[in-house]
């Protein structure tokens, strides 16, 4: 940073005039901006909008009552100690049958090495608190999740992308931004990675790659952080096993119950080597002293007592279908467009003709009553404004058939401009 200590500057990259402590804000502030699209997407929200923007889980096909019973049990047969503090380090018993859900994807581990978070996002946060000092580099792929990055860069970690293609990052391109970042004396602290059904692109990285990243992380002693929110909604078949399932010392693996069971539960969790763990724990504890005993508590008897495997097949189903509804929609539309062909999870990732900005055609789009988000918010680095990321998860079938072909509208009426 060359401006360090210069309030003004703080200002400048992310404080807002009016505001009277404009000049007071620590410098790791400047990262915390509201995308210019965020005001936008309030107008999104209005019912008469198809939004294929956010990404919010389809919570209504989880039958309710499952739900009202685990709790009724929790509060009549635990209630005082769910309404307790609890352990830093997550409730025991809800890491043990964590144990079992990642178990699918080919990990095995020990419950002790489990830190329950609040959400997979604080856990990013963590990770991130006790990794980065300014100037460090995080490498990840290009695009990647927009709030990972908000977090590396709240930190004031620089982001660099390496390229994917269908199979997911290139090996040979990370050797490259390796290279690269070595020979200017860059310090890489992890590579951050969504291997499976990857927001925004929709792509997952193939078994030989995970081999090939692993080891190439390994050589150069890079520490992999591994975000797996959507690993278990495959549509057909599975995903490759988890790069974590290959290594135990070298890899940091998030997971999460807010796409397999419901976000509003902020349940997830981090499985970490021991030392890093122990320090996760502290960390925990310093942000929240312990994670929700009460929500963990549910979902932990929701785990005993329901078929929760089932239930992750039935939001297979649904994504699969509302998937197949949006690629029927593009190819009817949009056919001369270019897109990802997700395998599994939430999103479409859309090459737009060369002519066209994600971004600036936004505002046309809701106008239009459709909304998308922008490739531009997933790179660190301003790129991506040929591209848009589509989201599948939350409307209708129907409903995703009028809001692409809205969006055709919109595009058709770009290009004639
Ligand atoms: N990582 C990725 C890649 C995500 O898409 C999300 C949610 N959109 C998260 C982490 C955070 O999920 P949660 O905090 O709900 O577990």
């Amino acid at each position: 940073m060359t401006n360090q200590g210069s309030p003004q500057a703080v200002g400048k990259q992310g404080g807002n005039n009016l505001d009277p402590w404009y000049h007071h804000y620590a410098e790791r502030a400047a990262g915390l901006k509201a995308s210019e699209v965020r005001a936008l997407f309030a107008v999104a929200s209005r019912p008469e909008v198809v939004s294929l923007a956010g990404g919010m889980p389809y919570v209504a096909a989880l039958p309710q009552d499952l739900v009202i019973d685990a709790m009724d049990r929790v509060m009549r047969e635990k209630g005082a100690t769910a309404l307790q503090y609890g352990s830093g380090q997550g409730v025991p018993l809800l890491r043990e049958q964590i144990l079992d859900v990642m178990a699918l994807e080919g990990i095995k581990a020990n419950a002790d090495d489990v830190v329950v978070t609040t959400g997979s996002q604080h856990a990013l946060e963590l990770v991130s608190k006790l990794f980065l000092n300014p100037g460090d580099v995080v490498i990840s792929e290009g695009p990647s999740y927009v709030t990972a990055m908000v977090i590396f860069k709240s930190y004031q970690a620089e982001v660099d992308h390496v390229p994917m293609d269908e199979d997911g990052m290139i090996p040979a391109a990370l050797i490259e931004h390796i290279a690269a970042l070595k020979a200017a004396g860059r310090t890489i602290k992890f590579l951050y990675t969504i291997p499976s059904f990857h927001n925004p692109a929709g792509v997952t990285l193939s078994w030989e790659r995970r081999l090939q990243i692993l080891e190439i992380c390994r050589s150069n002693n890079i520490l992999v952080l591994e975000d797996n929110p959507y690993g278990l909604l495959y549509f057909d078949k599975p995903a490759p096993d988890a790069i974590r399932s290959l290594e135990r010392d070298g890899v940091v693996y998030l997971g999460t119950f807010s796409k397999t069971l419901a976000p509003g539960f902020r349940v997830g969790w981090a499985l970490a080597p021991h030392a890093i763990r122990e320090k996760l724990v502290l960390a925990n504890e310093a942000a929240v002293l312990s994670p929700s005993s009460f929500t963990q508590m549910v979902i932990s008897e929701y785990l005993s007592t329901a078929d929760w495997k089932g239930q992750i097949n039935t939001f297979r189903g649904v994504y699969q279908e509302r998937k197949n509804a949006m690629l029927a929609a593009l190819d009817e539309y949009l056919p001369d467009l270019t897109w990802t062909n997700p395998a599994g999870g939430f999103y479409v990732w859309v090459t737009l003709p060369e002519q066209l900005d994600s971004k600036a055609m936004l505002p046309r789009a809701v106008t239009e009553l459709v909304a998308y988000t922008p490739g531009t918010a997933f790179y660190a680095d301003g790129e991506g404004r040929q591209s848009m990321r589509l989201a599948f998860c939350y409307p209708s079938p129907e409903n995703i058939r009028v809001g692409i072909r809205r969006l055709a509208t919109v595009i058709r009426g770009e290009m004639d401009l």
